[in-house]
């Protein structure tokens, strides 16, 4: 059996590897694609003290670095249940293709993926004007017209950090009120650069074919279709965790999150999780790499007691 198994290649995945492996423990990593979600990343300049560099480069190198190290790397493998075992016993991850490992740990880092509007013209232009992180792709838009989609939480904070930073931000909401918490609407509305719309569909995301240029939404109330003409469109509809193969005595939040303390640890002995899948705030590839690192430290000391 491994000592430590981590279930998820993405950056939190390959921090847990690395940390674990430097322990000489017996380390493995199932991963449904390695790099994840930086593997769907364009530019990245948050990454710090590295200023620039691209998703699927960035990836190799998380690869690259966990092949430094003993690692038993099973790519392209969906894990598809987790079996836990008494507290200093066996865990079980049962595989998609039939296979089944046992681990004396594990840490769970199967990511997150962003909700999609499902409107024709945004796979199509998804990194050209389509984006989902305010945080990583904000900048790009300096002096530009933007719209976000989505008047919940993140999407009123996304317009608010959006507006000190692009010219216009234009706020789509289906319902016919903003979700969002009272304060953040009443900062939202302070601001002289920012539309809300209520009541919309978006129905096309329109562009030159190569870039976008505005979209179409569809007034709920007449059924009449506009057109806004803009530059970017952040989609904040909603980040969905990869728990779904999670289900169980393993504690997930009302999200789907799964629960973890500050030390990683779930509410199941020898299972800890890091990244976007758990209930960490902010989803970024530095924090999950932190994360990553918290989880495989805590399941070193987990193994040491046991
Ligand atoms: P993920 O990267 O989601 O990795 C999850 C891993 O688990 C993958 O290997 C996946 O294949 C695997 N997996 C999932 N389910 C299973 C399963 N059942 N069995 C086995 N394996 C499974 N962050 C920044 O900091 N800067 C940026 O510029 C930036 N830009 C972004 C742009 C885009 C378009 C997107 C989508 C995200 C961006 N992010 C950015 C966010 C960043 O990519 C994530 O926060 C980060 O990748 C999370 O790392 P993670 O390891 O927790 O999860």
């Amino acid at each position: 059996p491994f000592d430590v198994l981590v279930i998820g290649g993405g950056p939190a995945g390959a921090a847990a590897a690395i940390y674990a492996a430097r322990k000489g423990i017996r380390t493995g990593v199932v991963a449904e694609r390695f790099g994840g979600q930086v593997l769907d990343t364009m530019g990245i300049e948050n990454f710090i003290s590295v200023s620039h560099t691209e998703g699927p480069k960035l990836a190799a190198q998380l690869e690259q670095h966990v092949r430094d190290y003993e690692v038993d790397i099973m790519n392209l493998q969906t894990a598809s249940a987790l079996i836990p075992g008494e507290a200093g016993g066996l865990h079980e991850v049962k595989l998609a293709s039939g296979a089944s490992l046992k681990a004396k740990s594990i840490i769970l880092s199967t990511g997150a993926r962003w909700r999609q509007m499902g409107a024709p013209g945004e796979e199509m232009y998804r990194n050209k004007g389509v984006a989902y992180c305010p945080h990583c792709d904000g900048p790009l838009y300096k002096g530009k017209r933007t719209a976000v989609i989505g008047g919940g939480n993140s999407g009123v904070e996304a317009a608010i950090d959006l507006a000190g930073i692009v010219a216009h931000v234009t706020l789509i909401e289906y319902d016919n009120q903003l979700r969002a918490d009272a304060v953040l609407q009443a900062k939202l509305r302070s601001l002289p650069n920012v539309t809300i719309i209520t009541s919309a569909l978006t129905t096309e995301v329109l562009g030159d074919g190569e870039k976008v240029t505005g979209l179409q939404y569809q007034d709920r109330t007449t059924e009449e279709l506009h057109q806004v003409d803009l530059e970017g469109i952040f989609v904040q509809i909603g980040l969905v965790p990869n728990t779904e193969w999670l289900q169980g005595p393993l504690a997930l939040s009302g999200r789907g999150e799964i629960e973890i303390d500050a030390h990683g640890a779930t509410n199941l002995p020898g299972v800890f999780a890091a990244g976007d899948v758990t209930t960490v705030p902010y989803k970024q590839i530095i924090v999950a790499m932190g994360e990553g690192t918290k989880a495989a430290l805590s399941a070193f000391d987990y193994l040491i007691r046991s």
